[in-house]
């Protein structure tokens, strides 16, 4: 999948180019994606989606979808299938190789009866306070628990009790014996094995100890036989850890390699907080258009493609960096441009009668799909005496630069005639306009100058017979905060949420042919951007949502040289 060039992820591939140079795991590439199902993916899930299944795909290689499921109160079935079908949406397959670390829970339990058997871990009573305050800091070492030193035979027997249910939730841990002094507070001690009286999605109620996440994680990737475990950066911290386990039970050794994980501005990439959102109703659902979930973006009406190609463009770096959320939409316009199909859509609508057009007459006039792709063909949309035009393209008092309509001004109507404004009618109470008298040109039919006489603007507009009703959805960034990641003192996200994110206009009028349009079909509106058929779309009610406006923000900056 095009990543071939992409120059980025080569500090990754010149590891791999490495080791299969020297023959390390018979020249074998075997990558996995481990996503934990405590939440929906999201655009950050994305780019190790990509990088894992692209480098597996570059090397002829496999990559296994494992979902990291160690943690039962968290978990649930409705997000390893919304994974599951996230991850073919975006055009990747496991095959048969969908695995749970659940499934691996008796293995992993013997291996930790080995590192008891081999001294190297023991059955700690200390209460989770305690087991803070006897880890130390950053600056100050920590001290060995008074459990330390139990015998390998108090171990096993405690151990085993707590497999059995004998005690309550948080009494004991079971914990490597490594190092309360290592300046890594990963390797002090940690815990492999706690007690949670709680049914899995998976196991029910087999287990009352689970196994903890660095420990499943490592140890998961060396039974599958991963050569390269790509993460992101946090996992830094932890690789002595895991190459510790490692080594003591002396398994398969995968090869982690860690890269910077994605950020964008004005976007929250964290489960825990999009949960939030979600629970608290800031939006409606995780695949609420506002959401930088894989499901939000399909709903608002971005394609794979345009994910894979934004990915593919910012690469695989070491260091971390905040990537412009104008340039993933930069992706989607660019391919919308060239693929769907513009139509006339009027937003907020003001009619229009054409006093000299015959009153019961309709025209079929031919309108281009697609000026950027010649394949596209025309189609037909009617014509009449009664129409819409846009309110905003109305003024009964302009300035000199208003292109658009006014008392005595001339306009194209797109794929139509050119119209002049005779006179204005006004709601005698309040002075609003409700409707605008014109006349047209007949020589000007499909908006062709008769006599080389010129128009500035070109509006688009509906037939009000043939009008399709529908509802528009209008979209800002989700939040007011360009950098999220750093926040005023005292303050939290939810503070900087933006209170216009979403506008929702009701009375919309959308030219005829839209009628046929699938959920999730694609059209340019013009003038008002790229949209997308909402999936709650009915025969009685149709919806839009806005994908991106036509303002090209990421190529404005680029011309500014500030990108
Ligand atoms: P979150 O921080 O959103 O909760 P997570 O890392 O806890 O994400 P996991 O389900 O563990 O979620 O993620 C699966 C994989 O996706 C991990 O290997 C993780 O490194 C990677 N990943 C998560 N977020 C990002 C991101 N923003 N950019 C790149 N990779 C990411
Ligand atoms: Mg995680």
């Amino acid at each position: 999948m095009g990543s071939e060039d992409s120059a980025s992820t080569n500090f990754i591939k010149a590891i791999i180019d490495e080791d299969i140079k020297n023959g390390k795991n018979g020249g074998r590439v075997h990558t996995r994606f481990p996503p934990e199902p405590n939440g929906y993916l999201h655009i950050g899930h994305a780019k190790a989606i990509c990088v894992n299944f692209g480098i597996a795909e570059e090397y002829g290689g496999l990559c296994n979808l494992r979902f990291d499921d160690t943690n039962p109160v968290k978990e649930d079935v409705e997000y390893v299938d919304s994974i599951i079908e996230d991850i073919h949406w975006l055009g990747f397959d496991w095959g048969d190789r969908l695995y749970y670390s659940s499934d691996y829970f008796e293995q992993l339990y013997d291996y930790a009866v080995r590192l008891i058997k081999d001294g190297k871990a023991y059955v700690c009573d200390l209460s989770p306070e305690e087991i803070r305050e006897y880890r130390g800091t950053l600056t100050e070492p920590g001290k060995d628990s008074p459990y330390r030193n139990r015998s390998v035979e108090e171990n096993l027997d405690l151990f085993e009790r707590m497999r059995n249910g004998e005690f309550p939730d948080g009494s004991r841990v079971l914990r490597a014996k490594i190092d309360m002094k290592s300046g890594n507070l990963n390797m002090r001690d940690p815990a492999i094995y706690r007690i949670k009286h709680a049914s899995h999605h998976r196991t029910g109620d087999a287990w009352c100890i689970y196994p903890m996440y660095d420990f499943t994680h490592c140890l998961s990737d060396s039974i599958e036989g991963i050569t390269h475990s790509l993460c992101s950066l946090e996992f830094e911290d932890h690789r002595p850890l895991y190459d510790w386990f490692i080594d003591q039970l002396d398994v398969h050794h995968p090869q982690q390699i860690e890269f910077a994980r994605l950020n964008l501005s004005y976007t929250i990439l964290s489960k825990r907080k999009l949960i939030q959102l979600v629970d608290e109703g800031y939006v409606d659902g995780w695949d609420d258009p506002r959401m930088p979930t894989l499901s939000g973006l399909r709903r608002r009406g971005y394609t794979p493609e345009s994910i894979r190609n934004f990915l593919d463009r910012i690469g695989v770096a070491k260091r971390e960096s905040t990537v412009d959320v104008a340039l993933l939409e930069y992706h989607i316009r660019e391919e919308l441009n060239r693929t769907a199909q513009r139509v006339m859509a009027v937003l907020r609508p003001l009619k229009v009668i054409i006093d000299n057009y015959p009153e019961d007459q309709v025209e079929e006039l031919e309108a281009v799909n697609n000026p950027e792709d010649e394949n596209a063909g025309v189609r037909v949309v009617p014509f009449s005496r009664e129409l819409y035009i846009e309110k905003t393209d109305f003024l009964e008092d302009p300035p000199k630069k208003f292109f658009r309509l006014a008392p005595g001004r001339e306009v194209r109507l797109k794929h139509a005639y050119f119209i002049k404004c005779e006179s204005v009618v006004k709601d005698e109470n309040t002075g609003e306009i409700i409707e605008l008298h014109c006349t047209y040109d007949p020589d000007s039919r499909g908006g062709t100058s008769p006599d080389g006489r010129k128009v500035k603007g070109t509006l688009q507009w509906v037939s009000v017979p043939h009008a399709l009703n529908a509802e528009v959805r209008l979209y800002e960034h989700l939040l007011t905060k360009e950098d999220p990641l750093n926040l005023e003192e005292g303050k939290t996200f939810i503070d900087y949420i933006n209170p216009n994110s979403l506008e929702i206009l009701k009375d919309c009028k959308l030219e005829q042919s839209l009628k046929s349009a699938k959920p999730l079909d694609r059209f340019q509106f013009m003038r008002h951007g790229y949209f997308c058929v909402d999936p709650d779309t009915t025969d009685e009610k149709i919806i839009f949502n806005r994908t991106v406006s036509l303002k090209d923000t990421w190529a404005k900056m680029q011309k500014k040289g500030n990108a």
